[in-house]
């Protein structure tokens, strides 16, 4: 029969954005309960940024090995997906393992099925399949934290076989040969620039004109023509229409504004196109909830959303879908709910892609400081210059630091380099303080490091940088 539970906060989905949000609703002293339906990390740990992150490292280590000659170094790895598909899953257990746990140390109550409201103050959640019961829970407050899915496009179908999404492309045991990818955003760069490293032929299609929409033309540049050199073969301008398995593989149709077709052939098809907000199973009607038009939860900077006691974090209340924007907004839900004064502050949420050099940014570039009424001055240190890059052979990339002329506040920078995705949290935290470009430079750096560039970018910015003109 139904049990009945009473819980002051009630979190849906215990992916980055839910089981943040939960741990610090136990810390604040609520009674919180946390709901999953599949597993604990949701597409972040299982799914996401974690194995990708993991494939990333194993196709660099094989890929660098066999282009060492200039260092000295000559070796020819020999890739074992199914291994490295292992390791993977040791790595993603460990973490999903460690989630769970530190719930349950926090007194966080953990039930597992799908969520759905029944009115403001109640919850029913659906235990695994028909008639495995039924639990009712009344709350206080409820935190929606259900996340994204794939989208899925006309034509390509995931339920068949060699259409892929990135969730299944990272649960292969084995790679295709020939693979043609849908997309040239972060994910099909990353994944692209990860198979092409493990041997796979790459086939990129894409609809827009070149890949990363949005990032700065220099940005671009430097991905595009690292991924071209890594045999990457870019298409841009044509939308993909369909596929059909020839018995010779799978070709892939293509149709550009103008009505002209074309075709590519790979073993498979992976469709990396974006995501889409997850709220079908919430029965939202019964609180009057209503998605925007692209279906996201629309919130305010304290996370909640139009019904005053349900705040919406993480990938379903929209853009970024970062896991980090996921976690800041769930701590922000729980202190709010919890009765503090907590906000988000937008602007100081760093964006980082995996892709070889990585990218990263924060906060803004120069056009859009212009765009904002300020008067930016921009300063750059070409990694190039760098001793430390050129002494681990990765020289390619730069630090952009933007600020505000007049009060030297920093606004935001835009990094392209090895570790990009590390340095970015120091430009970060120049942002969310208002630091100004002298509190930057005049931070002594560690030498030979990466991070001298931060400061170097800040100093020529100033007009006197030491290893920059
Ligand atoms: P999710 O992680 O999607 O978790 C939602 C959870 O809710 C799921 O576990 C789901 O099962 C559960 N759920 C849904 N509905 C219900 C219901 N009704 N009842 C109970 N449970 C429910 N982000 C980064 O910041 N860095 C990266 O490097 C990065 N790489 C990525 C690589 C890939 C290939 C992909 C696909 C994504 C990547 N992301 C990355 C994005 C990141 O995974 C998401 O932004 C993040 O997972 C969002 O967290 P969330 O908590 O909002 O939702």
């Amino acid at each position: 029969g139904d049990i009945a539970t009473a819980t002051d906060l009630l979190v849906i989905g215990a992916g980055p954005g839910g089981y943040v949000a939960a741990i610090r609703g136990a810390q604040k002293g609520l009674d919180t309960t946390l709901v999953e339906k599949g597993a604990f990390g949701g597409a972040c740990l299982n799914r996401g940024c974690i194995p990708s992150k993991a494939f990333i490292h194993g196709a660099d280590v094989a890929h660098d090995a066999a282009n060492a000659e200039d260092i000295g170094i000559h070796a020819d790895p020999a890739v074992d997906m199914s291994r490295m598909q292992e390791w993977k899953s040791g790595v993603v257990d460990q973490l999903t393992g460690g989630v769970e746990k530190l719930c349950k140390a926090n007194g966080v109550s953990l039930l597992e099925g799908t969520a759905s409201f029944e009115d403001e103050h109640t919850a029913r959640i659906a235990h695994g399949g028909e008639g495995q019961g039924m639990e009712t829970v009344e709350f206080e407050h409820a935190v929606v934290a259900t996340g994204s899915r794939p989208i899925q496009i006309p034509g390509f179908d995931f339920a068949d076989d060699p259409v892929l999404s990135s969730e299944d492309l990272l649960a292969m045991d084995s790679l295709p040969d020939r693979l043609v990818v849908v997309g040239a955003g972060y994910i099909g760069m990353e994944l692209s620039t990860m198979l092409a490293k493990l041997g796979t032929d790459v086939t990129v299609v894409e609809m827009l004109d070149d890949v990363l929409p949005g990032y700065e033309d220099d940005v671009q540049r430097t991905i595009r023509s690292r991924a071209e050199d890594l045999g990457i073969e870019f298409n841009f301008g044509e939308g993909a229409t369909g596929w059909e398995d020839t018995g010779d593989g799978v070709v892939v149709s293509t149709e550009t504004e103008d009505g002209e077709t074309a075709e590519y052939l790979g073993d498979a098809v992976l469709v990396a196109v974006g995501r889409q907000p997850v709220t079908d199973t919430l029965e939202l009607e019964s609180i009057g909830l209503e998605p925007n038009e692209n279906g996201f939860l629309a919130t305010d900077d304290r996370a909640r959303t139009d019904v005053e006691n349900v705040f919406a974090v993480g990938d379903v209340a929209g853009e970024p879908m970062l896991a980090h924007k996921a976690s800041a907004e769930g701590i922000v839900a729980a202190e709010v709910a919890a009765g503090e004064p907590a906000a988000l502050d937008q602007q100081a949420i760093p964006a980082a892609v995996f892709t070889d050099p990585e990218i990263a940014t924060v906060g803004m570039t120069r056009e859009e400081a212009e765009n904002d009424g300020f008067d930016p001055v921009v300063g750059e240190m070409p990694l190039r210059a760098s001793g430390r890059a050129l002494s681990m052979g990765e020289s390619e990339g730069f630090v952009r630091i933007v600020a505000d002329e007049e009060s030297g506040i920093v606004l935001g920078g835009q990094l392209v380099g090895p570790n990009a995705s590390e340095l970015v949290a120091e430009v970060a935290l120049a942002v969310e303080m208002s630091a100004t470009l002298e509190d930057v430079a005049g931070t002594v750096h560690t030498h030979p490091t990466l991070a001298e560039a931060v400061m170097e970018a800040a100093e020529n910015a100033q007009g006197q940088a030491i290893h920059t003109l």
